[in-house]
């Protein structure tokens, strides 16, 4: 019980889980390269004696004990605030235990249809939050042919799903995919992917277990091989976490782990909670990154003296337009925030829905700005290596000189966090994570198409158009 140190944290993943990566099965991740960095990242977030942010990572609980505040629930504007500041400077392995703040909103809906069920989301949640435990976001099945429903795929096993319950618990199947962190965390908390209906209830299915329990498996992959040089990959080097295929080979989950189990009403109810806390999650990072975007534009601009360029200036203006829009957009979703039953407050869900959208229907077209602006060094610049080297050196040194008050090394940094961040291995992940992760465009247009206010836009424009409440009213009564 209580919070744990970094090096408690890493001794808690030594504990059999079984996990693989590049074709090797990897008993031990705390000492396999390829996990270097993503538990240095995480292991970062149990530092609560830091000086910068460890005030900010612990709160303290209701019941006097201090906790991760990634485990608070926010009860008013000032504490969402706080969390998108924890957020901030969070990294993804322990953002992801939010998880429990999706579940902690459901709870009030699922207590109406199985209490005991709403009962062990408030004691898991206590449990991963007293012993300062991780927990990933266990959502996506692979959903195989996707005009067809998962109980009538070839194989039933694509959603995941129970295969039997008995008197310890139930015994689930199946996989779930693009899971962050799972081998980094110690809980995975499964939920279904969507709606699910009467005929598929073996298919509404939620509840969390350890990562090493018997029948649970991961295939890891990332973007990032095991070490990288930080001048040549200033953004990489440090951050890279590995998405893991995670495989429930008729694992028994007890019944006091149990979320969901047939209650097909409440499925796509978890599955929506989950999309805000993520797309949240995802709106915090793009107002970081599209930020970003902007120095960087103008920095590789000023380099190379064409920052007074109208072209250059109409170019940066745009990718200011891209990140005020994102940064209000956020601001606005926790000021106008909504409230559930207990008291819990969240961020507008159409609010962040529109922001979410925003941020992946444009990232592109952002990056293509950047990369107009940036030229062919963002391909091509010459690695640290060869900078360093005697002879080379001094050639890179003198034909990548530009003005006297511009630094070579500094102009090499810019062009290396450039070609990072967007067009190398994680410049082409963040491509599909914007896009992707909390859910394809797709998602958010169906969340926004339900939660606008389309009853009051449909009669401002009735009264614009002039048409009268009563002869419009009766030709709805007629329809
Ligand atoms: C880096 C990364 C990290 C992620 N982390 C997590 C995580 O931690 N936890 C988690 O649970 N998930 C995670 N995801 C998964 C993410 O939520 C999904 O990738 C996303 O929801 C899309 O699902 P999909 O990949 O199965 O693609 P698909 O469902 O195949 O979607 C791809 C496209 O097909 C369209 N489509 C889907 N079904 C239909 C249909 N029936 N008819 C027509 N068009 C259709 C979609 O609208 C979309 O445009 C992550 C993804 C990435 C890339």
């Amino acid at each position: 019980m209580g919070l744990k140190t970094p090096q408690h944290y890493v001794e808690s993943l030594r504990d059999g889980r079984v996990t693989y990566w590049d074709g090797e099965r990897i008993d031990d991740i705390t000492t396999h390269p390829r996990f270097r960095v993503p538990i240095a990242l995480t292991a970062v977030d149990y530092e609560y004696d830091a000086a910068d942010y460890g005030a900010l990572r612990r709160y303290r609980t209701e019941d006097g004990g201090e906790a991760h505040r990634i485990y608070q629930v926010p009860t008013s504007e000032a504490d969402l605030a706080t969390r998108v500041e924890l957020l901030q400077h969070t990294s993804i392995g322990t953002a992801v235990s939010g998880v429990y703040m999706a579940l902690m909103s459901v709870k009030d809906d699922v207590a109406q249809v199985n209490p005991a069920c709403a009962t062990n989301i408030e004691r898991m949640y206590r449990y991963c939050r007293d012993n300062d435990l991780r927990a990933a976001e266990v959502i996506t099945d692979p959903k195989g042919d996707r005009k067809r429903r998962a109980h009538e795929q070839d194989d039933p096993d694509l959603y995941v799903r129970i295969v039997d319950r008995n008197a310890d618990g139930i015994v689930v199947r199946g996989a779930k995919l693009h899971i962050t962190a799972a081998s980094l965390v110690h809980e995975l908390v499964v939920m279904p992917t969507k709606g699910m209906r009467q005929d598929e209830k073996d298919y509404a299915v939620s509840f969390s277990i350890p990562v090493n329990t018997k029948g649970v498996s991961i295939i890891n992959r990332s973007f990032a091989p095991a070490a990288l040089n930080e001048f040549d990959y200033p953004a990489s080097a440090h951050h890279s976490m590995p998405e893991g295929f995670v495989v429930f080979d008729d694992v028994l989950v007890p019944w006091d782990r149990v979320f969901l189990a047939g209650e097909v009403q409440l499925a796509s109810r978890l599955a929506q909670s989950l999309g805000l806390w993520e797309r949240t999650g995802g709106v915090i990072e793009a107002v970081r990154l599209s930020e970003l975007f902007v120095g960087l534009a103008q920095l590789v601009s000023e380099h190379q003296g064409k920052e007074r360029d109208p072209v250059v200036m109409n170019t940066i203006a745009e990718l200011i337009t891209y990140a005020e829009m994102l940064r209000m957009s956020l601001d606005y979703a926790c000021r106008h925030f909504e409230q559930a039953p207990s008291g819990m407050v969240f961020p507008n869900v159409l609010a962040i829905n529109a922001a979410k959208y925003f941020y992946a229907a444009n990232f592109h077209q952002t990056v293509r700005h950047l990369h107009d602006l940036s030229g062919g060094l963002v391909l091509t610049l010459p690695l640290e290596a060869d900078l360093r080297h005697p002879e080379a050196g001094p050639y890179i040194r003198k034909y990548l000189h530009t003005k006297p008050d511009v630094d070579v090394e500094d102009r090499m940094r810019v062009y290396n966090l450039i070609r990072d961040l967007t067009a190398d291995a994680y410049g082409g992940w963040q491509f599909v994570v914007a896009l992707q992760a909390g859910g394809g465009l797709s998602a958010q247009r169906i969340m926004m198409n339900r939660t606008y206010d389309l009853a009051r836009a449909k009669q401002r424009a009735l009264a614009a158009a002039g048409v009268k409440p009563r002869a419009a009213a009766k030709r709805q009564a007629a329809e």
